[in-house]
């Protein structure tokens, strides 16, 4: 095994929450070792599985439980749109709610903005096929594609924390001012979020990730001249991803 495959192994196991791993036996070992570091091995297996099932598990119990909430939005959408892209992934957007493609469809960004949001991503070699997880705060498309109320949002906002915590990502990016504002708590414009360093703290559920607040796609779809800006975030998530080793 070389070095590069070494490291995607380590980080593989990492990714399942197991912090131990098995070296190859060395070759003095006695039948006794042996036998005790196979059921050690197949432990570990068990467990691999384990964390990789009860990930699922706990994505299809959280939309359960967010298809039976109170938000009146539900109502009124054809699909709950929950999220694309990998569980396992490091690096987890969030962006506002779902338009009229997504809520046809069921899937999160997969229209106009969906689209520039892939490019955008592509160019620091981050996608949904490979590693990164796409969400949105709300779950169901609100009419006319107004912004979502107070409510809506902190009825959503729960089940968004809760998704957080069971993804688990090393980065969280924040799409536009409704997903960054509810997120970090804060009333401080996207202007001024994207320059900060922030992080998504929840002391109940335990985490404290590093978070990147930028322009959500649609915005740059209505004004161009921001893509320069986005360009430079964009550099600057890509820095912070090898500086801190995330993928
Ligand atoms: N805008 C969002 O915020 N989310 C989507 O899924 C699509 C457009």
């Amino acid at each position: 095994m070389n070095v590069k495959n070494i490291k995607s192994f380590i980080d593989f196991y990492k990714s399942l929450e197991i912090s131990s791993c098995i070296a190859p036996l060395p070759r003095s070992l006695e039948k006794k070792d042996q036998k005790e570091l196979t059921i050690k091995k197949s432990k570990i297996l068990k467990e691999v599985k384990f964390s990789y099932k009860n990930k699922d598990k706990k994505l299809k119990e959280l939309v359960e439980e967010i298809k039976a909430s109170e938000c009146d939005l539900k109502d009124v959408a054809t699909n709950t749109v929950f999220s694309d892209g990998h569980n396992d992934s490091k690096v987890m957007l969030i962006g506002e709610a779902p338009g009229a493609d997504e809520d046809k469809i069921g899937k999160p960004f997969v229209g106009e903005a969906g689209q520039l949001l892939d490019k955008m991503f592509d160019c620091i070699n981050l996608s949904r096929k490979k590693n990164f997880y796409v969400t949105n705060l709300i779950f169901w498309r609100p009419p006319g594609n107004r912004t979502p109320n107070k409510e809506e949002i902190s009825i959503c906002l729960q089940l968004t924390k809760k998704h957080i915590s069971i993804i688990k990502p090393k980065l969280l990016i924040l799409l536009g001012n409704v997903a960054s504002q509810s997120i970090l708590s804060s009333n401080e414009g996207i202007n001024v979020l994207r320059k900060r360093e922030n992080y998504f703290i929840d002391k109940d559920l335990d985490l404290k990730i590093p978070v990147k607040a930028i322009f959500h796609p649609a915005y740059l779809l209505k004004n161009p001249i921001e893509k320069k800006t986005m360009w430079s975030d964009l550099l600057d998530i890509d820095q912070f991803i090898s500086t801190n080793n995330i993928i």
